[in-house]
């Protein structure tokens, strides 16, 4: 007899590309997330004789990389049925805003909340939304609504008659849990995953996403107090901040972080909020009461987002303010739709400005490939403001549902392959990393035949100390990761101390360049070696550029050695 687990990848979220998967369970097709930005992969199911490709779907959060295909699928199959939080359904209709004004937004928002598209399930209560098909939403952390979502199928009674033979057929339950985007610890706006909800609930198959690999993060208090600090100084130097973020998350983190940490309250300091990021602020407004009470408390005593009284100010940048921003020569933050194009904010003088990009994982090369396109004077720092786990809450969260099967999605392949080499993890549990389009067979309470899982291998290396300086010697094997281009991209790598572990990292040019522009202008006749460049300015009177910023690359015929 077939399988009655199985799940078909239509999407797996390789390098920030949507998440979709097809999960059969027992009698039924369960769809979780619709991250697709084109469906029509689910309807080539259908020239195989089917009425509808799903019997359900199920939306773990209103990200666009989950979310994004959900009402194109509605608009295609009006009669399946779309659930997810309460939160969700309401954040949903968020990513569908394009081309509207933001007074347009509200008026659809009233009247076309999500509830047309998607049914609205509560936290923690078992509900049959199937024969024999049971879902339970846990809090997942990561965004407002985002949800783990937890199946249970349990088989028709079958006749007395036939009981012998159902045995024979081993009807029995399935389990799946879902992890959609999940995150353990407390950001700002939306509390962390609680472990205890979901302990011990031992599900057939997990799927589980895997973004960050096996990194470790440092706690998400010193990711907050590191990104303010870099803020301060880049506003203490006299340059402005562009932040391009999402219309939902790290934009309102971001926010809330500035309006409560005791570096940025009180600070004379103007935070401008373009149109679509605004959205997203007031559909957090709307959403306040499942807010944490933290939030709430705040809320009543000032407002969340927009505040023209209490310092920082928070305002919304509409194209009357875009002037004076222009004009203004105070440092400033903008935060800016990631999806739009942002350099006219910089184009004019991208020595004014430093653009900070988040850290992911995934991201990350193709930031990378960007960052070539962006003028060489505009300074970018990465900054980390996790919003999913990392390799101990990833290992955390699996150690305590104790599955027997684990699919890893979401995430580079490099770094979900990462995951399935981990030993505490081979040693326990059946491990599938899939591609797209390969059906992830899920056979349960068989004895355990682990899948051939790759290994990761171990690099030996040398040790010398010469003197003042150490060299480490690597076997060639190592540059055969994708990964190495990158890291060796310059040839010069940056080591510190964990515990009692070293760690190693490449540096990309830019890098060099920021952090230390000496380094590689070293005996070049420009400003950052020049006698008379003091904080990025020059005090040459004699100079042209006298009194002026000046970039650590510049040059003048007044140049003076240092
Ligand atoms: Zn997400
Ligand atoms: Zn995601």
């Amino acid at each position: 007899m077939d399988s009655q687990l199985t799940c078909f990848p239509y999407s797996v979220g390789h390098d920030g590309e949507g998440v979709c998967l097809l999960v059969q369970i027992g009698d039924h097709r369960v769809l979780l997330d619709c991250g697709l930005a084109d469906i029509s992969a689910l309807e080539e199911g259908l020239a195989l004789g089917g009425k509808s490709p799903m019997d359900v779907v199920l939306c773990s959060h209103a990200h666009s990389d989950h979310a994004r295909g959900l009402r194109q699928l509605h608009q295609r199959f009006p009669q399946i049925p779309i659930y997810a939080s309460e939160v969700t359904t309401q954040l949903l209709p968020l990513n569908w805003l394009e081309g509207k004004t933001s007074q347009e937004n509200s008026v659809e928002h009233g009247e076309n909340h999500g509830q047309n598209l998607c049914t609205a399930l509560p936290w923690r209560s078992p509900i049959e939304i199937l024969p024999g098909l049971v879902v339970e939403l846990f809090p997942a952390g990561h965004l407002p609504g985002a949800a783990l979502i937890f199946l249970t199928y349990t088989p028709p009674e079958p006749a007395q008659s036939l009981q012998l033979a159902a045995l024979a057929q081993n009807l029995r339950p399935y389990t799946v849990f879902y992890t959609g985007d999940f995150f353990l610890s407390h950001a700002r706006l939306v509390e962390g995953l609680d472990l205890q909800l979901v302990r011990g609930l031992q599900p057939d198959a997990l799927i589980i996403e895997g973004i960050y690999g096996t990194a470790r993060h440092p706690h998400r208090r010193q990711q907050e107090n590191q990104l303010v600090e870099q803020m301060s100084r880049v506003l203490g130097e006299g340059r402005s901040i562009l932040l391009p973020v999402p219309i939902l998350g790290m934009g309102q983190e971001i926010l809330m972080l500035l309006r409560s940490h005791h570096q940025f309250t009180g600070r004379r300091v103007d935070i401008w909020v373009d149109q679509s990021v605004a959205t997203g602020c007031d559909a957090y407004l709307e959403i306040l009461p499942h807010l944490p009470s933290t939030v709430q408390n705040f809320a009543r005593h000032q407002p969340l987002f927009w505040d023209d009284r209490v310092l920082p100010r928070v305002r919304r940048l509409t194209t009357d303010f875009l002037g004076s921003l222009e004009s203004s020569s105070e440092p400033c933050i903008v935060l800016v739709d990631h999806r739009n194009d942002w350099s006219s904010y910089y184009q004019d003088a991208p020595h004014n400005w430093v653009l900070f990009l988040p850290h992911s994982g995934q991201d990350s090369s193709k930031q990378d490939s960007r960052s070539q396109d962006f003028p060489s004077e505009l300074n970018i720092i990465n900054y980390l403001l996790a919003q999913h786990g990392d390799r101990q809450g990833t290992t955390q969260l699996i150690h305590n549902l104790r599955p027997q099967h684990i699919v890893f999605i979401h995430g580079s392949s490099t770094y979900l392959e990462d995951l399935t080499c981990l030993e505490e993890l081979q040693s326990r549990y059946q491990l599938h990393c899939p591609k797209a389009g390969v059906l992830v067979d899920l056979p349960v309470g068989e004895t355990f035949v682990q899948p051939s899982v790759p290994i990761q291998p171990n690099y030996e290396g040398e040790l010398n100390e010469l003197g003042t300086v150490v060299t480490i010697t690597l076997p060639e094997a190592i540059a055969a990761d994708p990964r190495w281009q990158k890291f060796a991209d310059t040839g010069l790598v940056e080591a510190h101390w964990q515990g009692d572990e070293l760690v190693l990292k490449g540096l990309s040019a830019r890098e060099i360049l920021q952090q230390n522009p000496s380094r590689t202008l070293l005996g070049i006749p420009c400003c950052s070696n020049c006698q008379y460049e003091r904080q990025q300015r020059c005090t040459n009177p004699h100079s042209p550029l006298y009194r002026f910023k000046v970039p650590p690359e510049g040059y003048c015929p007044a140049f003076v050695p240092l």
